[in-house]
C-alpha cells in the first residue's frame, strides 16, 4: 500500500447537524479513512470532496476555528466520527480530535464517539470527563486474518483491549458487530467474548452497494468459493432468509446465556453494571428509507 495523500484544509465548521439515530450533531475532523476498508460504506464520501484517489490513500486534516460558546451543546448528542475513523494513525500526528475534544471540555455536550484504534486510549482521561460519553469498536471477526483482509485499521485485540479499558474506566462501550458477513462472521464468539466489557452489542448486516459491491463478491468468489451460492442469494435475489434465520438463532442464544435481545434500539439508559444488551439491526436501512429517512448509513463500520 502507498502512503496516503495528506493535506490540511481550512473549514468554517467542525459539527453539523445530522439525521443519524445516535447524534443530533456530527464531526468528522478528517475527509477520507485510511483504514481502507473494503466494505467501506463511507467511501461515497470522494464524490462530494472531488478527490480521484482510491478510497483509504487520501487524507485531508481539517483546520477550523476556535468553538464559539461550546456550552451550547450541553445535553447534546454529538457523534465523532461518521464518515471517518477520528482515531486514524494519523491522529497521532495532527491531534484535530484532540483539538475537538479540548474545545468541547467543560461544554456538557454527550459524545458518542466509533473508532477501530486504540489511540483512542490517549484521550481516555478527557472523553471520561464527559457526561453519558460512549465509545464503539467495530470488531466484525475474531479472525485476524479475515480482518487483515478487510481493513489497515490496528489488530481485533488491540480493539478489545481499548474497549476493555475504557468500560473499566466506567465509560459505556458498545461492540459493534459490523458488518455482518453472511457465512464469516460468528457473532456468537464475538458476542462471548465481549460481554464482559461493552454495555451494547450492536448486529448489523453487510449492505452491497455501490462501488464496493463487486469488490467483496470477488473477494468471496476468491477466498470463499462454498459461499458464494449464499452471497447470490443475499445480494442479487435479494433474498432475507438468511438474516432472519441468524436472527433466530441469535436471540435464542441470548435468552440461553441471560442477556436481553432488542430490535432497532440503541437506547443505552440502563445502569453501568447491567449486562450488555444485544440490538439487532439488520434491516434498518431498508426501515429508515421507508420511513422517509435519510438513505445512507454511517460508515458503521464504525457506525461509522
Ligand atoms: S468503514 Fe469506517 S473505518 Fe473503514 S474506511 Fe470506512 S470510515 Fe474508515
Amino acid at each position: 500500500m502507498c502512503e496516503p495523500i495528506v493535506r490540511r484544509i481550512p473549514v468554517q465548521h467542525i459539527l453539523s447537524r445530522s439525521k443519524l439515530p445516535v447524534g443530533e450533531f456530527s464531526a468528522n475532523p478528517y475527509v477520507g479513512c485510511t483504514h481502507g476498508c473494503k466494505y467501506c460504506y463511507a467511501s461515497f464520501m470522494k464524490r462530494f470532496t472531488g478527490h480521484t484517489e482510491p478510497w483509504g490513500n487520501f487524507l485531508d486534516v481539517k483546520i477550523w476555528p476556535e468553538l464559539r460558546n461550546p456550552e451550547k451543546y450541553a445535553g447534546r448528542e454529538i457523534f465523532i466520527g461518521s464518515v471517518t475513523d477520528p482515531y486514524l494513525p494519523q491522529e497521532a500526528l495532527y491531534g484535530r480530535t484532540r483539538t475537538l475534544l479540548e474545545q468541547l471540555r467543560g461544554s456538557g455536550a454527550k459524545l458518542s464517539i466509533a473508532t477501530k484504534s486504540d489511540l483512542i486510549l490517549r484521550d481516555l482521561e478527557l472523553i471520561k470527563s464527559f457526561p453519558d460519553a460512549r465509545v464503539a469498536w467495530s470488531v466484525n471477526t475474531l479472525d485476524e486474518s479475515f480482518r487483515e483482509e478487510m481493513d489497515r485499521a490496528v489488530s481485533i485485540e488491540r480493539r478489545l483491549a481499548a474497549m476493555e479499558a475504557f468500560h473499566r474506566a466506567g465509560v459505556r462501550t458498545t461492540c459493534f458487530i459490523s458488518p455482518v458477513f453472511p457465512g464469516i462472521t460468528d457473532a456468537k464468539a464475538i458476542i462471548r467474548r465481549v460481554r464482559g466489557q461493552c454495555n451494547l452489542i450492536w448486529l448489523e448486516n453487510l449492505n452491497l452497494r455501490g462501488s464496493y459491491r463487486a469488490v467483496i463478491l470477488d473477494f468471496i468468489r476468491a477466498k470463499y468459493p462454498r459461499l458464494l451460492p449464499l452471497y447470490r442469494s443475499i445480494y442479487q435475489n435479494r433474498e432475507r432468509g438468511y438474516w432472519e434465520m441468524l436472527d433466530t438463532e441469535l436471540r435464542a442464544y441470548a435468552a440461553e446465556i441471560g442477556l436481553d435481545y432488542l430490535t432497532n434500539d440503541d437506547t443505552m439508559n440502563r445502569p453501568f453494571d447491567a449486562p450488555p444488551v444485544i440490538v439487532n439491526y439488520f434491516y434498518h436501512e431498508q426501515i429508515r428509507k421507508s420511513a422517509g429517512g435519510e438513505g445512507d448509513a454511517p460508515c458503521r463500520s464504525c457506525r461509522r
